[in-house]
């Protein structure tokens, strides 16, 4: 069969392979610790299931608004407001399948053939492929782990060029774990100021789930004037353990907003019914059952670096959120193992999953080859044993 030349310039993504082949091993009675995709391993609270069952009660089951129903988009105004500070109208939000069909709905409806997003690396495997399928190019800009994996303003002024029209905003990212504080943003937001013409896509799906005391901010926080020229993007698949229902939202300029809405319109039409009077209840209700989750996350996150930082060679910036890290083990790379080499951060996934039984994602899916990235939503025993298991295959390779 002939395929389309979009489709020969993208990849299927990695995070979600590794899954597929962690599952199918898993079914085969193999006991595989998965450190491979990113979900929190919470099952989603009672008080959600409950509004969902109740939705599903009192009939909520046919085509809603296709951006939506009010209920919700109420609620996440509500919490833009209380949390941001910021204020928007109905209007300027679209309810979508996941953070990943909001962006997907924005790209399409942004970007022209050629339009460069520059999107700060390492990066979430889907960005460039989703710029890519709406025939934008993505410029990276590289953020070495010396930098802790964070863009500089002057690295980003060099990469703006009269055709920039996004940049990609991630904190605390996937997959480096790392969170931006409100001084390193306002060098950034000097930057954007100065080009009028960049809008900027803050991927703000991790913004609750920040360790310590520290303080989460986003560009438009931060500098007020990149409100009108910023589109926010979140979910509920993280923060209220939801990723399979399938709800997450845009929010920004009107017409912006109506043309993914009307995207939308001729592709998926609305998201669940169900999803979203779920998702409305989870919004307006969960101080206590997120922060249980995050004192969790965090607690692990100090063992993973720990861990981490006692195998020989392997470095890692703390993480500050999330539920990922991004440790380097270049150390490992052109050792050998049965007398074949391993070159690169894919076979070095595979090596740990076909002898270790681990499931990790190779770095280079997120533009940094030296790494692998590991999500930490797991139970503190089979976070023990992977890494019992992980030092132990590490060790075995021979240099
Ligand atoms: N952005 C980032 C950085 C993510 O890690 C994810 C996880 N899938 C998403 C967006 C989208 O999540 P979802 O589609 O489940 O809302
Ligand atoms: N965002 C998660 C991850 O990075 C879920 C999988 C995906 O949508 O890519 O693992």
């Amino acid at each position: 069969m002939k395929l389309s030349q979009r489709v020969a310039r993208i990849k299927p993504s990695a995070t979600l392979s590794i899954n597929a082949k962690a599952k199918a091993l898993a079914k085969q009675g193999i006991r595989i610790i998965n450190f491979g995709v990113g979900e929190p391993d919470f099952d989603t609270p009672e008080y959600i299931r409950e509004a969902a069952v109740d939705a599903i009660r009192r009939g909520h089951t046919r085509y809603t608004a296709v951006g939506g129903i009010d209920e919700l988009k109420d609620a996440v105004l509500e919490m833009i407001r209380n949390e941001y500070g910021l204020t928007y109208g109905r209007e300027n939000v679209l309810v979508s399948c996941g953070g990943k069909h909001a962006l997907y709905n924005l790209f399409q409806a942004l970007l022209d053939p050629g339009d460069e997003v520059i999107i700060p690396s390492p990066f979430w495997v889907s960005y460039p492929d989703m710029v890519e399928l709406a025939d934008g190019k993505p410029v990276f800009v590289e953020c070495p782990e010396s930098r802790g994996f964070k863009l500089r303003a002057q690295d980003l002024e060099k990469a703006i060029t009269p055709r920039t029209r996004l940049l990609i905003w991630n904190s605390p990212s996937n997959p480096t774990g790392v969170h931006y504080r409100r001084s390193d943003m306002e060098p950034i937001a000097q930057v954007l100021l100065k080009h009028g013409h960049v809008a900027v896509v803050s991927d703000d799906i991790y913004c609750r789930i920040l360790f310590g005391d520290h303080e989460w901010c986003n560009l438009p926080m931060v500098e007020g004037r990149l409100k009108d020229r910023t589109f926010i993007v979140n979910g509920v698949s993280k923060t209220y353990c939801m990723t399979g229902w399938r709800i997450g939202y845009l929010v920004g300029d009107r017409d912006a907003v109506r043309a993914a809405t009307d995207i939308q319109s001729q592709s998926t039409s609305n998201p669940t019914s169900i999803a979203q009077c779920a998702s409305a209840a989870a919004l307006r209700d969960h101080e206590s059952e997120i922060r249980s989750m995050v004192r969790e996350f965090e607690s692990r996150s100090r063992y993973v670096l720990k861990r981490l930082l006692e195998i020989p060679g392997v470095s890692c910036p703390q993480p500050d959120g999330a539920f990922y890290v991004f440790p380097n083990f270049g150390h490992y790379l052109g050792r050998k193992y049965g007398g074949k080499v391993i070159r690169d951060s894919g076979e070095l996934a595979q090596y740990l999953l076909e002898q270790a039984h681990l499931a990790v994602v190779p770095g280079g899916a997120f533009g940094e080859d030296r790494c692998l990235r590991l999500s930490y939503a797991l139970s503190m025993k089979d976070l023990e044993e992977g890494f019992n298991r992980l030092e132990k295959a590490l060790a075995a390779l021979e240099k």
